[in-house]
């Protein structure tokens, strides 16, 4: 049994904008590959179940300043999984991808293990195929609140309570409403996602337009093919914020923030038209190393809590989802998720008693990177 707020595949928190970066060769670890292979055969497995196709492995450009730490993160995780990849200096860069404007001290990893999810589709057709194997979703049914007692955990939603032996609790950008005593609480930030109209579509078409990481000079950017034929979506580090409540957090985005995206689209993608067509603002919650956690609650293991994927987590959504029925079956999962284990926090996190308006505590700086 699930219960949603909203309903599959609303665009109101994490995962909405049209797609998600799927990066094999992880900057952040080359212990996210095995999972990440997990991911995409679970991703593959939907798309077998579904008919419907979800994941557009395209490659994935990683560019980044020579030398700098970036580009040997990436390098890391070629090496101790033994990635299909090409390397490319600045000259062959430009040459072979002219949509970028390269500098003399940039160059690039071309994965081609990676590309891009639907993600507001494949939560639909997750659900969906959840449901034809027998799930019960509840929708626009939102959780006021849990209850832990001894025999049970209780779920309050309006119309009534339900009690389980074990739950899962997976509520992105809503978790420190949910588990209020969790600690330390999640950082939840609001990110921004601009689209740029462009006038030469052919040239961001998914066969010759990898999807695309840059992170170099100060900047940290990505970007897709183009979708919808007529605009190309480009994410820059730029005009997030921390939220204090998800629920009323103003959405519309200020105009002055545009002025440095524009420029950054006009240094880097010159053949974008640099006036975003297109805005929307989005949700995550970020943990104090930006790794998500995964795992059993230490103060109440009956509890499986997902959650601060730090602006990195829908690619292993698939995996992860598995890994958490495996948890809450069985107590352990045959899947290398060690490193995401709640219990690394130097703080042991915990859940007290619910209080559901306690404000969130120990919040952290904002990050520096959103590490899509
Ligand atoms: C702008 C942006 C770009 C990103 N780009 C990438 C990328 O390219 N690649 C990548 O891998 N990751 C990316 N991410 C990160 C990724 O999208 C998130 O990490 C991931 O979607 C988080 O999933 P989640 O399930 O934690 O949160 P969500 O997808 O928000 O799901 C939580 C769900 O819980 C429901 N819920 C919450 N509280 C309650 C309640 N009390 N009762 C009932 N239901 C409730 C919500 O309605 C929601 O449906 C990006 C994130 C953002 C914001």
């Amino acid at each position: 049994m699930c219960f949603e707020q909203f309903a599959p595949g609303h665009d109101r928190g994490s995962a909405g904008g049209e797609s998600r970066l799927f990066r094999t060769a992880y900057a952040e670890g080359s212990r996210y590959v095995p999972l990440l292979r997990e991911a995409r055969k679970q991703w593959r497995e939907l798309e077998a179940e579904s008919g419907v196709p979800l994941l557009t492995i395209n490659s994935g450009l990683m560019i980044g300043s020579r030398g700098g730490d970036f580009l040997a993160g990436v390098r890391t995780s070629i090496e101790d999984h033994g990635i299909d990849h090409e390397v490319l200096d600045s000259d062959e860069l430009q040459k072979r991808f002219p949509q970028h404007s390269i500098g003399d001290d940039e160059e690039a990893i071309l994965d081609h293990e990676s590309g891009y999810l639907r993600p507001e589709l494949a939560v639909a057709i997750a659900a969906e195929e959840a449901e034809r194997s027998g799930a019960k979703i509840h929708t626009h049914t939102p959780v006021r609140r849990l209850r832990r007692e001894s025999d049970s955990i209780v779920v309050v939603t309006d119309e009534r309570e339900y009690r389980f032996p074990r739950i899962i609790v997976t509520t992105g950008a809503w978790t420190n409403k949910l588990l209020p005593g969790l600690t330390p609480a999640l950082n939840v930030q609001r990110l921004i996602m601009t689209w740029f109209p462009t006038r030469y579509p052919e040239q961001f078409r998914s066969n010759v337009f990898p999807i695309f990481v840059r992170r170099a000079n100060g900047y940290d950017i990505s970007g897709w093919p183009t979708l919808d034929g007529t605009s190309v979506k480009v994410c820059i580090n730029y005009g997030w914020d921390h939220v204090a409540d998800v629920d009323t957090v103003n959405r519309t985005v200020d105009d002055r923030l545009f002025a440095p995206i524009s420029e950054a689209v006009t240094r880097f993608l010159p053949s974008l038209i640099p006036e975003p067509a297109r805005v929307g603002v989005y949700f995550d919650g970020y943990t104090n190393d930006h790794h998500p956690f995964v795992g059993l609650l230490p103060a109440d293991e009956r509890i499986v809590v997902m959650g601060g994927f730090s602006g990195h987590g829908f690619k292993m959504a698939s995996a992860l989802g598995l890994a958490a029925a495996e948890l809450i079956d069985q107590g352990k999962t045959r899947l290398p998720i060690d490193h995401l284990t709640p219990s690394r926090f130097s703080s042991t996190p915990t859940v007290e008693d619910q209080c559901p308006d306690r404000q969130p505590r120990q919040l952290q700086p904002a990050p520096t990177s959103r590490r899509f």
